[in-house]
């Protein structure tokens, strides 16, 4: 098995030094849409997409609206499949596409593989498929799932793992991947746990913490970090992230090195990861 590692939209907003201390006032900070790329030796398996090729060309209002704001680069190079035939692989090879949550910048990908099955929590596939809320309406964007994708939904049952009430494991290829509820930034928002020998893990925590700051040792928000939790923590969305960020400052002190844990998009833990 082999991971690699995406940014499959680069993020250069200005205003982010508050909430991942980089860029200034007048500079713009980076971010990234970290996707994992795993090569499990009978195929390959995505975990999240971010854009897809027509967010890029052919981006809806909404879509362009927020690419805009985030400073992505309209260049649609940058999207999944592109990324993957530049690896050399064939993409029709992706068979299956594993989903930390369906909002726009994490599932613009999947009509560019339309053949794929698309794992997630049943309760995000439903949050998706109706919306209930103005940001829930704004943030799954109905052009991403227009060519019906191959739902395979896992519900919450049963299953235990470090302590948390997950769905059972499912096998692709070989490899051993599960579905971590940690709700709250929506209604079905999942961390993707990946085998990666005996009992080591790869945690793709999706958009569980937002900052690599908040889940080390001593954890801290940069400067400015308070501010802006008392602004936008008002959101729910927003005040999510907080929240689970402190649950997985506790998870990681449990866990240790069994357990290496990454986010959607902190640009350190890419930088980390991709070396
Ligand atoms: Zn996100």
């Amino acid at each position: 098995m082999r991971i690699h590692h995406l940014d499959c939209g680069p993020l250069y907003p200005f205003g982010t030094r508050p909430i991942n201390g980089t860029g200034g006032f007048l500079r713009r900070g980076r971010g990234v849409i970290h996707c994992l790329l795993v090569d499990t030796g009978a195929g390959l398996v995505l975990v999240d997409t971010g854009w897809g090729i027509d967010d890029y060309e052919r981006p809806s209002f909404v879509v362009r609206a927020f690419m805009a704001v985030l400073g992505t680069p309209r260049h649609p190079g940058i999207a999944a499949r592109n990324q993957i035939e530049r690896l050399g692989y064939d993409p029709e090879t992706v068979g299956d596409i594993v989903m930390t949550h369906l909002h726009l910048d994490h599932a613009g990908g999947l009509p560019d593989f339309p053949h794929a099955k698309i794992h997630a929590l049943q309760a995000e596939i439903d949050a998706a498929a109706h919306p209930a809320s103005i940001i829930e309406r704004w943030a799954y964007r109905s052009e991403h799932f227009a060519h019906e994708p191959h739902w395979i939904g896992h519900p919450v049952d049963g299953d235990e793992w470090f302590g948390i009430a997950c769905p059972p494991p499912f096998e692709i290829g070989g490899v051993t991947f599960r579905l971590i509820p940690m709700v709250g930034h929506t209604r079905g928002h999942a961390m993707v746990a990946i085998r990666l020998d005996g009992d080591r893990w790869m945690l793709h925590c999706g958009d569980g913490y937002g900052y690599h700051g908040t889940i080390y040792d001593p954890p801290k928000l940069p400067p400015g970090g308070k501010i802006v939790k008392a602004l936008f923590g008002m959101v729910q969305t927003v005040r999510a992230i907080y929240v689970s960020s402190d649950k997985l400052k506790t998870f990681k002190d449990k866990v240790g090195d069994q357990v290496e844990m990454i986010c959607s998009h902190d640009i350190v833990d890419f930088e980390r990861m991709r070396v």
